[in-house]
Parts: C-alpha cells; sequence; structure tokens
C-alpha cells in the first residue's frame, strides 16, 4: 500500500468559527477522519508544518514546508499539503522553484468551506487529492481544486467564493478528477535528474501595480529597497512617458544589479513588448525582462528563489529566469 504525508498548515479547510470569526482550529490529525475512504486507499501520515490563515504565509513558511518534505521525502510515496486558498497560487509556484525534478507528487489543496461543516468543498477537494497523488504517473507540485489539477506555477484564485476558485492561466489542466476518478490529460514527463531542493529565497522582491498618471518619484525608493521588481503594466506591457526617463536612468545606473520584470495587469494570453513603441523603448537597453506567459504569482516567486540561489551572477539568473520549470513559461525568447 502506497503511502502519503499529509501536511497541515492551516488555512480554511482546518478552520473552526471562533469569536473574531473563522481561524484555524484543526489539528491535521483530524483531517483524514472526514474522508474515510482515503483510509483504505492508502496509508496516511500527517505532520503540522504551522497552523495559520494563509494570509499570513511568508517565504518563512515555504521553507518550513520543503524541509519537511525534504526530511520525508524518502519514506513516502507522495505528499499532499493542505493550505488556506489566499495565497495557495503563490506557495504553489514558490514549491514548484523550491522542489524540482520531484519524481513523486506534492499536491496542494484547500477549500472555501471548513470540512467540519455540512456543506462543504473541503471533502471532496482532500480526497481528490489523494487519488490523485495515488495515481500513476501524477509527479512535481501541482495544486487539485475543485476537480481541477493546476500546474504548481499556473494558478490564479479567481473567484473568492465559488468552490471553483482556481483557474490555469495560459496552460491545460493536466487532468481532472471526477466522481473519484483521475482523467489525465497530457502525461507528465519523468524528470531528467535527481530531485533538487533549494532553501534560500530572497524577500527583498516587490510589485509596482500602474495606474494612470502614477508619479515617477514612486520608482527611486523602489529601487533602492529591491533586488527584484515586478511592474504590473498594461496590455500586451509598456512604460508610459511619463515614467520613461526615471525609469531609463534608474535602469542604466542600477539595472545590471537587478532582475527587473515588465509584466501585465491583464491575467491572461500574456505580454509582447515587441509590438508597441512604448514596449520596445523600455526594453532597448536589454536588462528588462518580460514576463510573457508567466503568471503574476510565479514571476514573483521565481525572482525570489532567482535572488536567493548564491552560486549565480546576474546574467545567469536573467537567463535562467527565462527557463521552463514546472510549466511557468511557454514563450522563450530567441537567444541574442
Ligand atoms: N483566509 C483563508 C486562508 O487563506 C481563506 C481560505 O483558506 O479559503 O487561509
Amino acid at each position: 500500500m502506497k503511502k502519503i504525508l499529509l501536511l497541515g498548515t492551516g488555512g480554511t479547510i482546518a478552520s473552526v468559527q471562533g469569536e473574531n470569526g473563522l481561524a484555524p482550529g484543526l489539528d491535521v490529525a483530524a483531517l483524514p477522519d472526514f474522508v474515510p475512504a482515503v483510509t483504505s486507499l492508502c496509508r496516511v501520515e500527517t505532520l503540522s508544518v504551522c497552523s495559520i490563515d494563509s494570509t499570513s504565509i511568508t517565504p518563512g513558511h515555504w521553507q518550513l514546508m520543503v524541509r519537511a518534505i525534504e526530511e520525508h521525502y524518502e519514506d513516502f510515496d507522495g505528499f499532499v499539503l493542505c493550505h488556506g486558498t489566499d495565497t495557495l497560487a503563490y506557495t504553489a509556484a514558490a514549491l514548484s522553484y523550491m522542489i524540482q525534478n520531484a519524481d513523486k507528487p506534492i499536491v496542494l489543496t484547500g477549500s472555501q468551506k471548513p470540512i467540519n461543516l455540512d456543506v462543504t468543498d473541503a471533502r471532496t477537494n482532500l480526497e481528490d487529492s489523494f487519488r490523485y497523488a495515488l495515481s500513476e504517473g501524477s509527479r512535481g507540485v501541482s495544486i487539485v481544486f475543485g476537480g481541477k489539477v493546476i500546474a504548481g506555477t499556473r494558478a490564479r484564485k479567481e473567484r473568492a467564493k465559488s468552490f471553483n476558485a482556481f483557474s490555469s492561466l495560459n496552460f491545460p489542466y493536466p487532468a481532472v478528477v471526477q466522481d473519484g476518478r483521475v482523467v489525465r490529460y497530457f502525461e507528465e514527463a519523468r524528470p531528467a535528474g535527481r530531485v533538487r531542493f533549494f532553501h534560500e529565497l530572497c524577500e527583498r522582491v516587490c510589485v509596482l501595480k500602474l495606474t494612470p498618471g502614477l508619479s515617477p518619484h514612486i520608482l527611486p525608493p523602489l529601487f533602492a529597497g529591491c533586488d527584484g521588481i515586478v511592474l504590473e503594466s498594461f496590455g500586451v506591457g509598456g512604460l508610459p512617458d511619463y515614467l520613461f526617463p526615471t525609469f531609463q536612468k534608474l535602469m542604466h545606473e542600477q539595472g545590471q544589479d537587478k532582475l527587473v520584470v515588465m509584466a501585465t495587469q491583464v491575467p491572461r494570453e500574456g505580454s509582447d513588448m515587441t509590438i508597441y513603441e512604448v514596449g520596445r523603448l523600455a526594453k532597448s537597453d536589454g536588462q528588462l525582462l518580460e514576463a510573457y506567459d508567466m503568471t503574476l504569482e510565479a514571476v514573483i516567486t521565481k525572482l525570489m528563489w532567482l535572488l536567493g540561489c548564491r552560486d549565480m551572477d546576474m546574467d545567469e539568473r536573467r537567463a535562467l529566469f527565462y527557463q521552463t520549470i514546472n510549466h511557468d513559461i511557454l514563450f522563450c525568447p530567441p537567444r541574442p
């Protein structure tokens, strides 16, 4: 019988009603009792990593999750990690970079309603996650939620309340789970090398959402305080003319030592900065990276991971930004 480690981090799935509203209160050890079908399919052991609302998740928690999986990697056939939905997409992306070449499934799930309610999506999501983790060919980091399997770097929480909260952006669903049956749409390739765990993350990464007329005075403190900067622009990506001189000066002075990425506020189809002059001019110095079809969650966590890799210089990091990891980017620009 396969062995699965169920990791708890809190979230709605393990929450109970308290004086001030919902808050995590159920120990992860109590969760298997809510999905009795699972205990006849595999052996389940549980481990609590933390017990928090995922609003409060930090890179430090991702490090704890990675350590827990690494320490138990050889002893289990797969991992199911329960997590709040609010930052689930960030955690799935972060774990995709921090655990690479995994030949075992690492499945993240959660729910919109606590598991101890009569009407809840929690029991189905948890059972589906186990069924996917136990299914032949499942490997790497993914989310199972609302009957869908989503690659760890492609998820977005698109609905705040409905059970079908998560979508896959710019990438197909690898599989669905229907009435307890895994229907796989494509096979996950076996990793070429051994599993690799990364522990260092740089937290000096931030996102600036551009809004019409934004003051250029915002930019210098951003460059002073951050090593990774994501500019969330409009449409296929471009820099407003009123920000251009300040941006160009900062990139000239500091761009070499930073990872600066242009992304788009439009959730689907991604950027293409070759189309408009406002895009081409912004990229003309060669240092500015572009998100293309990546999700914002993936861009942010990839920068944190790349900047945390100490054995690389900035040019290597810029090149690796465009290398596909767990399906995060399809479009790769031609090498210069
Ligand atoms: N605030 C909760 C959390 O992210 C929401 C949820 O789990 O659905 O922990």
